[in-house]
């Protein structure tokens, strides 16, 4: 258990069993690299080394049973990356190993206000040497190739001689390789004056993937008079540095590193490059270093914090996911994105998923600049070409667009077919996207100059895709996954043949507004494309002949076809020691069981509230939250959303609960593999769009707020079309002001507002 605590998730006392928790929990990252708490020291216990700079992957190749057209040929992962923070200490000769020796008192701190890791420590070692060590680390939001650590160990109680061997390894393995094969290999190692270089490159790959270069620099300094000598081991480079300290005598040791790749450089300069960024580091200093990423820091707080009075717990939660999101994704660069795990592990690879546009990113359309949601959406653009590759292996033509399910450039690269391939929903949720950004920013030249060239790729996929049924004489969709992996394989899922008319709709639409404001952009990208006005004819009619399953009996949508032939069991009735099912029962078992894994027809009710009435919305909300097992952590979330739609307050709280310190209390058992990033933002949803009841539509932006019982007050601010809006929730009112901007058409209860800058409203907080 971590202590409770504001603005820090604090381990008092070192727990080795727990290690491998904390290494994920107390992840650092700056959008551009990232890394698990590993310890500088020597540490043979468990551990996980994990340091990773996006967008730097490897293609591993692809491990099936029985291989079928169409399969991906490979997994692309973000690898771990060759390791900067190594500082190994010999004390008297005697190495100090963190798991061997004994360790009086220990205190690790992620400090989310400011970014950083830092660790207290005193350790004594056989020989009765007693140390304190400090150290704080970060990895800087400002200079992104740049991470430092100062480091100071004081003698406790009696004079010792140190040796502290600073370095690079460059001998890393990723844990989950498929062939148990190292991707990278070494191509230099060598000291400029005082500075160590290690060059690493991905290996050569079957697939024509390029191959990554990455330099590594460092550079370390010491306080006190000390001997460097220059070291170099098998695919080890650094310096030791050899010094005595009297008894409570302190040697702060402070070192910097540059990583850099060939995402941004040539290979031929990257080596120069690490070396001056390391220089101009240290020239810098760490303190300077410091100041300016503890002040990125505060902005991104200003933009996005949630201020949660009344409940401790609730606020570290709640900061932990907003710490995490700001750290994953930055937004500065539209190759990026945002990976499941971020840079907290390796598991999903560190590649994109639907998470992305499905969750996370209203997040940062509302608590960031709008070029970084943007980013998000220019990702998917660039990757369209691939988009269509995709569609044309799997037998699709005239440029209908599948983006993959899961991906680093656009590829498709995942190798569970009847899981993740056919959950073609994911199309759904980019266009959704795009969507939810216009009617947000209310930037619709983004339609014109992409989105719309995605939307009709998209749209020519699903008119594509759906066949007409001779028996109904209906449009349906056959041989999918729906978010609910519990059920593969299924026909007529609801939620995407939903999603399917709902693209064709919305690039019908966003097709007559760009025809009438911009014909000439039109026609231009319709020739572009070679796209044909009967293309839309076919699109209203599957629109209007689509299927959309629902049962007469139980009044509700129905999930898919053949769902309510299953055996008609609620979660009630799931005995507590069989959950979660997908650790105790076997694949069979799950597939033909009711339980449905995550939100499936309530991600629709979610997407499509504007659409469904709220009777509808509330009769299946409660019929599929009694089945659902939340056993992906995207679920609780979305859940909650809807459960305070319906005004069912308590559910709403307690499913916010699951999502918010997921990782923190480690619900699922698996916080050692990584956090779950992209579920984070659904804490922000929950809170924002569930008990603020935030909305925007039709250029007016919305609140309903309630406030949860044990909550005395919450507060949150957003960027709305260059206005930022501060909204705070207590027992008695809700107050709203307005510091930059102006917002023209504000609704809060359903009555109409305008608000200037620095004006303020204060309203009674309604009882639902
Ligand atoms: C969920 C998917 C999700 C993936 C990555 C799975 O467990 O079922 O919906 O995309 O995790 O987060």
């Amino acid at each position: 258990m971590f202590v409770e605590d504001e603005w820090n998730v604090i381990e008092d006392g070192f727990d080795a069993d727990r290690h491998l928790i904390a290494e994920s929990v107390f992840s650092i990252g700056n959008g551009h690299m990232g890394q698990r708490a590993n310890f500088e020291e020597m540490y043979s216990g468990k551990t996980m080394q994990g340091n990773y700079i996006g967008g730097v992957f490897f293609p591993d190749k692809t491990r099936v049973g029985w291989w079928k057209n169409g399969y991906p040929d490979y997994f692309a992962k973000v690898i771990n990356a060759p390791a900067w923070i190594g500082l190994h200490t010999s004390v008297n000769g005697k190495l100090l190993n963190l798991a061997k020796v004994k360790i009086h008192s220990f205190r690790r701190t992620l400090n989310m206000k400011e970014g950083t890791l830092s660790k207290t420590c005193m350790v004594e070692m056989p020989d009765k040497t007693r140390l304190r060590i400090e150290s704080t680390r970060f990895v800087s939001m400002v200079s992104v190739e740049i991470g430092t650590i100062s480091y100071s160990i004081t003698a406790e109680n009696k004079a010792c001689s140190l040796s502290v061997l600073s370095f690079i390894e460059s001998h890393i393995l990723n844990q989950d390789s498929n062939y148990d094969e190292c991707f990278w290999e070494s191509i230099s190692q060598k000291h400029e004056k005082n500075i160590s270089l290690a060059v690493d490159k991905t290996k050569q790959n079957p697939f024509g993937v390029p191959q990554f270069t990455v330099a590594t620099a460092i550079s370390t300094e010491i306080s006190v008079s000390a001997t460097k000598k220059k070291y170099h081991k098998h695919l080890q480079i650094g310096e030791t540095i050899d010094f005595e300290l009297k008894k409570g005598e302190t040697a702060v040791i402070t070192k910097y590193a540059a990583q850099v790749s060939t995402m941004n450089y040539t290979a031929d300069e990257l080596p120069k490059i690490a070396v001056e960024r390391v220089k101009t580091a240290a020239k810098t200093g760490f303190q300077k270093l410091y100041s300016a990423h503890k002040k990125a820091w505060s902005e991104k707080w200003k933009r996005s914090d949630i201020v949660i009075k009344g409940d401790v717990r609730a606020q570290q939660g709640i900061r932990f996911n907003i710490f995490h999101l700001q750290q994953t994704y930055t937004g500065d660069d539209s190759r990026l994105n945002i990976g499941p795990k971020g840079f907290t592990g390796e598991k999903y690879g560190g590649v994109t998923y639907w998470d992305t546009e499905a969750f996370c990113f209203p997040f940062y359309l509302s608590t960031s600049p709008e070029s970084v949601s943007r980013n998000l959406l220019l990702y998917r653009y660039k990757q369209l070409p691939q988009a269509i590759k995709n569609g044309e292996k799997l037998g699709f033509t005239n440029g209908a667009a599948l983006y993959p399910m899961v991906t680093m450039t656009g590829d498709e690269c995942h190798n569970e077919w009847e899981i993740t391939f056919e959950e073609i929903h994911r199309n759904g949720a980019i266009a959704h996207a795009i969507y939810d950004y216009v009617t947000y920013t209310g930037d619709r030249a983004y339609l014109v100059d992409y989105g719309l060239e995605v939307l009709i790729g998209i749209a020519r996929f699903w008119a594509q895709r759906v066949i007409l049924s001779p028996i109904k004489r209906k449009y349906m969709i056959l041989g999918v996954t729906g978010p609910n992996e519990y059920e593969n394989n299924v026909s007529n899922n609801w939620y995407t043949n939903y999603f399917a008319s709902w693209c064709l709709r919305y690039t019908m639409e966003s097709i007559s507004w760009i025809k009438r404001v911009a014909n000439e952009k039109y026609i231009e990208l319709a020739q572009k494309i070679s796209f044909e006005e009967r293309e839309i004819m076919r699109w209203s009619d599957i629109v209007n002949n689509m299927y959309l399953p629902t049962d007469e009996k139980f009044g509700i949508i129905l999930q898919n076809d053949g769902y309510l032939d299953k055996e008609p069991l609620t979660v009630a009735d799931l005995p507590a020691d069989q959950r979660p099912i997908n650790q105790h029962w076997s694949w069979d078992r799950i597939l033909r069981s009711p339980f449905i894994k995550q939100a499936d027809v309530v991600q629709g009710l979610y997407f499509f509230e504007n659409e469904l009435n709220e009777e509808t919305i509330q009769r299946n909300f409660e019929f599929y939250e009694a089945r659902c097992v939340h056993e992906s952590s995207l679920s609780p979330c979305i859940h909650s959303v809807v459960a305070s739609k319906i005004g069912d307050e308590e559910k709403a709280y307690a499913l916010y609960l699951r999502t918010a310190r997921l990782d923190l209390d480690d619900y699922n058992k698996e916080a050692k593999e990584g956090l779950h990033i992209t579920s984070m933002s659904g804490s922000w949803l929950a809170i924002v769009k569930g008990f603020a009841g935030m909305r925007v539509a039709q250029n007016e932006l919305s609140f309903n707020p309630y406030i949860p019982k044990s909550w005395k007050s919450y507060s949150f601010s957003i960027t709305y079309r260059n206005a930022t809006l501060t909204v705070k929730v207590s027992k008695s009112k809700v107050e709203l002001n307005v510091t930059n901007g102006y917002i023209p058409n504000l609704q809060v209860y359903g009555e109409a507002y305008q608000l200037k800058k620095d004006e303020h409203i204060t309203i009674e907080t309604k009882k639902k």
